[in-house]
């Protein structure tokens, strides 16, 4: 094949072929070029696009994984880095990447992309530490906070290109979100940019001050800083150590908050110098120290063994403070190389490169090592429990974070539901929620809410909790309103019912009710350990009492009263008593069957079909029965179970269901149960009434199907 010329814009960018051969030092050679057919697939992605300096689109996913290049990290994460505006910013899909580059790549740059779509507005602190855990949380992967927080570094140092505001609001939430992470990964050296491109953004002002400062005071300090330089490696070349030495010069940031923090001049801060020591190993830690502090006199309590004890991100060095010349204050750190290397790239140095098969199982393990070392090293100090509390809930998500329709940020426990999530806006939204919206699409209240949702609430000011939802509901606050919530349904309607069931019994002994006084009811109710009549009829109706034992000690001589005004002789049932009545789910009785009551203590009315089975069954005072008859103009629906033998054809259930749903009824479950030529299913229907059902029934014998048409009962 004749090679074409290639146009100028997809020519490999010398930062490419730069980046290329820094990598070889650490990867396989096919490592390398894979990494340069994942960069020449990404600049012809982006071909055409340019960033906002002007510059093609591709130096930027290029410059992200350089960044984690330095950090030595493995092929999948480099690939992933330059691939990981592509699913974003084009056409090409996830399952394109995956096809192309394996899967564990396409899930970095997904993984990636998601995070993207998080849309960061202006948010009060209070939220950061919410958006920093939801942000560890999203991500299961902590390569992926690796290529984004590379992805966030880029950008800002390449903030200049935006406006103004745009560069502020960047700044800020690098300062507030990202900068925490890194630090909490340990990738110090990121964090501490981050920090001081960010200061640079927010106060441009004070930014320029103290670097000019610093400028100017970094030459009167060479000398000195040489100076000292010499008398440590002198000091240490004596006590036989290889080391090797560097001064450090403090970042414009810490400078910053050290003066607000601790209320230093700018030169007060600045007369402290720092010193790095690496040696090979932990004795020669030791002895160097040891070397130092016979230079120069340590300064007392200043001394902190962190190789003994680590921090809980991993990081080991000695630190100590010493008298330097002229009484100026000097900080050594005194490390080997491997934590060096740790406290440069924290999290990251677990992840480095080396061996070509680092698949998924391989990096959990990691994870998990990494894990264990930190319980491992835990300390009593403080700090690291709290570190390590963070950490929890970042690596093992125990909780979700999902956003109101405003923006705001809750945190909830795992599997919380939509109901979970109207209760912790509001009690009131809770109790009235009738629906949820989660990303702008129409969801059950039972859903699972997962990171990142965003959840809007669907009320109606007649709406009350459903005893349902305690069945998924995870958080207190909804299951406590909730049970609330019904405990006082239960006894408004119970006491309503009371009142039903005690005038029938008082009607059965020709009492007027109208007729009882109220010292007369505070007596019995004292007697029966009731608060107030109210109470003692929400008791009749829980069925704690008998009605007919109540009225006959209500009924004293003197206020009977003849003819037929007293009550009905039977209580009416219009379905609508809530849950003072219940319908028995043995037989589930339906408007136009003939019923019985019976009190059952605690729960109230139960109603059942008079020849239902388990009627014969229930044994006990007469008093509990009670003569119950369908009140007029029913309006509800009712459940009732019906009972179908079919031939198992083709699309049999379907003529079943539109039969059903043409009839006027609706069907709530659905139980089959097949065995060869014929099926049986089992439909807990929704109807008005017996004629409704016999409607119903008489629509699905027009199936040819059916074979039989049960009603089940008991
Ligand atoms: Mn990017």
């Amino acid at each position: 094949m004749r090679a074409r010329a290639l146009p100028s814009s997809s020519a490999t960018l010398p930062e490419a072929s730069f980046l290329f051969s820094e990598l070889s030092s650490y990867l396989k050679r096919e490592e390398v070029s894979e990494l340069q057919n994942a960069y020449l697939f990404s600049q012809s992605a982006h071909s055409g696009q340019f960033r906002k300096s002007g510059e093609p689109y591709i130096s930027h996913p290029l410059a992200v994984a350089s960044i984690l290049g330095k950090l030595r990290l493995d092929t999948q994460t480099l690939t992933a880095a330059l691939l990981h505006d592509v699913m974003e910013d084009t056409h090409i899909s996830k399952a394109e990447i995956s096809d192309r580059f394996g899967s564990p790549v396409a899930e970095l740059v997904d993984g990636v992309s998601k995070l993207d779509k998080i849309e960061f507005q202006t948010h009060a602190d209070a939220q950061a530490e919410n958006f920093r855990k939801m942000l560890l949380a999203m991500a299961r992967d902590v390569r992926v906070i690796l290529i984004k927080l590379a992805d966030r570094l880029h950008n800002m140092r390449t903030l200049e290109a935006m406006r103004p505001e745009k560069r502020r609001r960047i700044a800020r939430e690098t300062m507030e979100i990202y900068a925490p992470i890194a630090n909490r990964l340990g990738l110090n050296n990121i964090y501490q940019e981050l920090q001081d491109l960010s200061f640079h953004y927010l106060f441009p002002t004070r930014y320029r001050v103290l670097a000019n400062a610093t400028k100017a005071a970094r030459g009167n300090r060479r000398e000195m800083v040489r100076m000292i330089l010499d008398a440590i490696k002198q000091r240490l070349k004596v006590a036989g150590l290889d080391a090797e030495v560097s001064g450090r010069e403090k970042q414009l940031y810490s400078i910053y908050k050290k003066m607000v923090e601790k209320h230093l001049t700018f030169s007060e801060v600045l007369d402290i110098y720092g010193f790095r020591v690496i040696v090979k190993d932990v004795p020669s830690c030791y002895v160097a120290l040891g070397a130092l502090h016979s230079l120069y006199n340590p300064i007392p309590g200043k001394f902190k063994d962190y190789i003994a004890i680590p921090k809980a991100n991993g990081y080991q060095s000695l630190h100590s403070t010493l008298w330097g010349p002229y009484g100026t204050p000097i900080e050594v750190q005194i490390r080997t190389p491997e934590m060096h290397r740790i406290a440069e790239a924290g999290v990251a140095s677990h992840w480095l490169y080396k061996s070509s098969d680092a698949d998924l199982n391989d990096l959990h393990m990691k994870t998990h090592q990494w894990l264990q070392s930190l319980l491992e090293t835990l300390s009593d100090s403080t700090d690291s429990l709290e570190f390590l509390e963070h950490l929890k809930v970042d690596l093992f998500p125990g909780e979700v974070y999902v956003f109101t329709p405003q923006g705001k940020i809750l945190a909830l426990p795992k599997e919380s539901t939509a109901v979970d999530f109207a209760y912790a806006v509001h009690t009131d939204i809770g109790d009235c929620c009738v629906a949820a919206k989660i990303n702008g699409e129409n969801a059950p209240l039972r859903t699972v809410l997962r990171s990142g949702d965003r959840v809007e609430i669907v009320t109606a000011s007649h709406a009350k909790p459903n005893p349902a939802w305690l069945n998924y509901v995870v958080t207190g606050k909804a299951r406590s309103h909730i049970r609330r919530f019904l405990k006082t349904m239960q006894y408004e309607e119970s006491a309503k019912l009371g009142e039903r069931l005690l005038n029938q019994a008082l009607g059965a002994l020709r009492v007027d009710p109208q007729t009882i006084g109220a010292a007369q009811w505070e007596k019995l109710a004292r007697d029966s350990g009731a608060k107030s009549k109210k109470d003692l009829l929400a008791d009749l109706g829980l069925g704690k009492h008998l009605p007919a034992v109540v009225a006959r000690r209500l009924a004293t001589p003197g206020v009977s009263v003849d003819g037929t005004n007293g009550a009905n002789d039977v209580i009416t049932i219009l379905g609508t008593e809530g849950m003072a009545v219940q319908f028995a789910k043995c037989c589930r009785p339906i408007p136009g069957d003939s019923i019985l009551g019976f009190i059952k203590k605690d729960q109230g009315l139960v109603i059942h079909i008079h020849d239902c089975p388990a009627v014969s069954k229930i044994k006990g005072n007469p008093d509990n029965w009670l003569d119950v008859a369908w009140g007029k103009d029913i309006t509800r629906h009712f459940e009732v179970s019906v009972k179908l033998m079919v031939a198992n054809e083709r699309g049999v259930l379907a003529r079943v269901a539109a039969a059903i749903a043409e009839a006027g009824s609706n069907i709530d479950n659905v139980g089959m149960e097949g065995d060869g030529v014929y099926t049986t299913m089992t439909f807990m229907l929704q109807v008005r009434n017996r004629h409704h059902l016999a409607q119903v029934m008489r629509s699905l014998r027009r199936i040819s199907e059916v074979a039989k048409i049960s009603r089940m009962k008991g």
